[in-house]
């Protein structure tokens, strides 16, 4: 029997929602239930600094006041810690990380030395690794250490191409888009990947893991089908399709929906306070105001 259709909603709880994750959670809430599966919640909590449970409080309010509905239990990041652990250590034990020492000025030294005013070259997580640290260990295979704790863990994008790519003569990845902009089956190569992605941080030094290493492995343990984001992250999701492929997990279809944007067009952020939905509660509006402002 296929897997029931399940959506999800993860939201950080760093700052108010507003009207773009109304937008993701009303689409991800209503594709559910128009198939007749379900809608999932998950609260992105990792960033402990910056994560609040009175921003947690509000999103259940707001996404009730919504009228949205989801199944229980509410995955919450910050109970999975020995999950994305343990899978840190099987990719470890692959030879597939290693630590790096660099700092962001580092990287940045590191990319625009020696000529002043050059283009640094970013990818969907930011400045392309400039591969200053060792992909080895003393020259030797970094699995002959224990996993350093504490510390920051980089993927190396060249190997995974050998240990995940199925297909070998195709040497593609793939995943299923559903979204407006790019329908279809989405192909990309692991040559891409390296020249546009580079060699990722999978484990922060200051919270174990990180964002793509935690969401493929909680949408896998949420058994998610279709997973509904802004298009913000059509990129950042070849990241996870990789990662799906190297901790053979399946691949969802992917539904990246259009980005709500302000009369400036640009994308709403946290710290727009000015949008949050709790102020146009306050303001008196109602959730089918809400429907009809981002246009559903
Ligand atoms: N916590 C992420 C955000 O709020 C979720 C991204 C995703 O849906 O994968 O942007």
């Amino acid at each position: 029997m296929p897997p029931e259709y399940r959506t999800r909603f993860a939201p950080s709880p760093t700052g108010p929602l507003h009207l773009g994750h109304a937008y993701s959670a009303i689409l991800a809430h209503d594709m559910a239930r128009d198939q007749g599966g379900q809608f999932l919640l998950r609260i992105e909590d990792i960033d402990r600094a910056r994560a609040k449970p009175e921003w947690e409080a509000q999103i259940y309010n707001d996404l009730h006041w919504l009228g949205l509905w989801w199944e229980e239990p509410v995955m919450r990041q910050s109970d999975r810690l020995d999950a994305y652990d343990k899978a840190l250590d099987g990719l470890w034990e692959r030879d597939l990380l290693y630590p790096c020492t660099c700092t962001r000025r580092d990287i940045l030294e590191a990319v625009s030395a020696p000529q002043e005013g050059i283009i640094v070259p970013t990818g969907p997580d930011g400045i392309i690794y400039p591969g200053t640290c060792p992909r080895s260990w003393m020259g030797m295979p970094c699995s002959l250490v224990p996993r350093p704790e504490g510390q920051t863990l980089r993927l190396s994008m060249a190997l995974a191409r050998w240990t995940s790519v199925d297909d070998v003569s195709g040497l593609r990845w793939y995943f299923r888009e559903t979204g407006p902009a790019h329908k279809g089956l989405v192909a990309f190569t692991p040559e891409e990947m390296e020249r546009e992605v580079g060699d990722i941080v999978l484990a922060r030094k200051d919270f174990g893991t990180s964002y793509h290493l935690s969401v493929v492995l909680d949408d896998a343990a949420q058994g998610i089908t279709d997973v509904v984001r802004g298009e913000d992250l059509f990129e950042a999701t070849k990241i996870h399709v990789v990662l799906q492929n190297l901790l053979k997990l399946p691949t969802p279809s992917y539904h990246h929906h259009r980005l709500i944007r302000d009369q400036n067009g640009k994308r709403l952020a946290k710290r727009d306070d000015a949008r949050a939905l709790s102020r146009y509660r306050a303001e008196g509006a109602s959730p089918q105001d809400i429907r009809r402002m981002v246009g559903l």
